[in-house]
């Protein structure tokens, strides 16, 4: 099939633009923070991943605008070339510390991270066993490994020691997301360990949505369970609590050494940029130093908890500040988004294939800025437009 052909069948964008409910790409004309700008409205944002609020803080734009007279815009280059700057390596230094691992390498964006570790690491001995929600670029470093996958049902441990049962010669290492990106329930970690243990496996976890959240110090799950050794590999993106963009790795020395020399995704693709580094540096520095933000991200994410249920709306499986409210059928979601940004509020849809069909979600995200106010607020939105569509929240 020609290109045009293939895009000319696409039409449901199209049907729902019709509808006026068409929720992708709005832009934006302000700053990533509470309350953003879109189409001259102030709206309340509760559908960003900046989970400790820290894009705007100045010491974060300052540390950027630093890195930009220093090293220029760009690094023209990959790691492997001349695209290392003392930052990268400080960078990885202090995440490698932080996340209590040998070394730590950096990538350009943390889908690139899932996407370059497991291809590169998983041989033609092994196999890749990932829960069956995990993030799509663990789905796409799977598809790109010469060993085989394996999907175990959702935080299932009976099924994962199934698999494992399976996998007869070949070598098992075990993917999980740490905090499942669009239901926000956690991994159950300690069985994963346990049978990871038994079965020989190694395990990764990714902590995008955990970095800066969970944990006694916001080092993720490994730590929030008590398990950093147990986890051999702990991936982290920028684009959530570290305010930037790109992402890392942290393990054994002996390992990110191997995947220096071999990983695609890092040696063939231009190092992050010098303003995104420092922005990583100067909001590592913050959430080392200010363990209140997190305290108040979860002051936050309980009120939205007990508001919502104070308001007969369920929460799913939600244990961290990702909150989903399940609608069901794609067409009901969009509508509710589109009627909450007219009412002043900003959430995620979430369709099908990021979640199970019929299974489609509004995804809500608490931010350690906003205010008890701001909660309460987007609740008694979230209620009347619900009634208004005559839309009951499921589960
Ligand atoms: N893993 C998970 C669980 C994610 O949610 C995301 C981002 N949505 C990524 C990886 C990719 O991170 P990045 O945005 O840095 O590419």
């Amino acid at each position: 099939m020609r290109i045009q052909e293939r895009a000319a069948q696409f039409t449901a964008a199209n049907q729902v633009r019709q509808l006026g409910i068409y929720p992708y790409f709005r832009p934006i004309d302000s700053d990533q923070d509470t309350e953003v700008i879109i189409n001259n409205h102030r709206v309340l944002m509760l559908g960003s991943n900046n989970y400790l609020g820290l894009t705007n803080h100045p010491e974060v734009k300052s540390a950027a605008k630093a890195a930009i007279d220093r090293y220029g815009s760009g690094c023209a280059g990959s790691r492997f070339l001349n695209g290392t700057l003392r930052i990268h390596i400080e960078l990885e230094e202090e995440l490698a510390d932080f996340v209590h691992k040998e070394a730590a390498l950096l990538y350009s964006t943390g889908f690139q991270v899932n996407q370059g570790v497991i291809s590169t690491l998983v041989g033609r001995d092994g196999a890749v066993v990932i829960d069956r929600t995990d993030h799509a670029s663990i789905i796409d470093g799977c598809r790109l490994a010469f060993g085989r996958t394996v999907k175990f049902e959702h935080s299932d441990i009976d099924a994962l020691e199934r698999v494992l049962k399976s996998l007869n010669s070949l070598t098992p290492f075990i993917v999980i997301d740490g905090v499942f990106s669009m239901e926000g329930d956690i991994a159950p970690l300690p069985d994963i360990v346990r049978l990871a243990g038994q079965y020989n496996a190694d395990v990764m976890v990714d902590d995008a949505h955990s970095i800066g959240v969970l944990g006694p110090n916001g080092e993720g799950t490994a730590a929030h369970f008590g398990l950093t050794e147990g986890v051999g590999l702990i991936m982290g993106t920028f684009s959530k609590s570290l305010a930037s963009i790109g992402g890392f790795i942290a393990g054994d020395a002996a390992v990110i050494d191997f995947l220096k020399h071999h990983s695609r995704a890092l040696i063939f693709s231009a190092s992050p940029a010098p303003a995104s580094v420092a922005s990583v540096q100067a909001a590592l520095k913050i959430i080392k130093r200010e363990p209140e933000r997190r305290a108040k991200l979860w002051a936050n994410t309980r009120r939205l908890w007990n508001n919502l249920k104070s308001a007969g709306i369920s929460y799913g499986r939600s244990q961290t500040p990702i909150v989903p409210i399940l609608i069901g059928d794609d067409l009901d979601t969009f509508r509710v988004c589109a009627h909450l940004q007219e009412e002043g509020v900003f959430v995620n849809p979430v369709v099908s294939p990021a979640v199970g069909p019929g299974e489609a979600l509004i995804r809500l995200a608490i931010m350690a800025t906003h205010t008890f106010d701001q909660i309460d607020y987007a609740v008694e939105k979230i209620k009347l437009v619900l009634k208004k569509l005559g839309i009951q929240s499921k589960g």
